[in-house]
């Protein structure tokens, strides 16, 4: 029974991209070139509820009623593979803040550490929006959404490409206000913690850095 705060994306166009990125064979260009893609898609969806404010413009004919956004939005990706889907989200509402979030998982005690976070002592957006390809443990997410809570944002949306039942299990259970807008809800994580069937490392497949070395 998926979380009432999933929200998995039918799009046939999110669908056809959704292949391309998930087959070994796309190569890292082409990868980030659909990572941008989708977090567009995805991140269309995922504002859909934003706030907007009444205002009046003249065109060249008339004077007319309009709307301007009404919140102030942050963009939160996590470093590292967070950071392909930033460009599209700033192509879709260019007046977003930027915050980035560094986290890493501790193998010792497969904890997420934080290792970058520049935030302000308060809040400066309304609405959050979390950005990382794969929704794995939910350790990640689960941390990310507690430092932002800390920070006082009040609204908070989670944008992945593809999720685990377990992230998604994790992070609803513990952070049932926040939505989830993801492009697929795959079948469950291997005892790697990699999503199956998944699309790899994200981060590596963008970056052109597995298997080397
Ligand atoms: N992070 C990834 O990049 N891929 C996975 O499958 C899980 C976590």
């Amino acid at each position: 029974m998926p979380a009432p705060t999933l929200h998995v994306s039918q799009h046939p166009a999110v669908l056809h991209k959704l292949a391309i990125l998930r087959d070994e064979k796309t190569e890292p260009k082409k990868f980030r070139e659909v990572v941008r893609e989708l977090s567009w898609l995805l991140g269309y969806e995922a504002l859909a509820d934003v706030g907007v404010k009444p205002i009046r413009i003249r065109t060249p004919l008339e004077e007319t009623d309009a709307s301007e956004l009404g919140e102030r939005i942050g963009f939160v990706p996590i470093l590292r593979a967070g950071l392909g889907m930033v460009d599209a989200m700033l192509e879709l509402l260019p007046t977003a803040q930027v915050w980035h979030l560094g986290l890493f998982r501790d193998e010792r005690t497969l904890r997420p550490v934080e290792y970058y976070n520049k935030l302000p002592d308060s809040a400066t957006v309304d609405l959050c929006l979390i950005l990382d390809p794969m929704l794995a443990t939910g350790g990640s997410a689960s941390a990310a959404i507690e430092v932002l809570k800390k920070w006082g944002a009040v609204r908070i949306k989670l944008v992945n490409l593809i999720a685990a039942p377990e992230g998604v299990a994790a992070v609803s259970s513990a952070h049932p206000d926040v939505e989830i807008h993801t492009a697929a809800l795959d079948r469950g994580l291997n005892d790697k913690g990699y999503i199956q069937p998944g699309l790899g490392d994200a981060g590596d497949r963008q970056f052109g850095t597995g298997n080397v070395g």
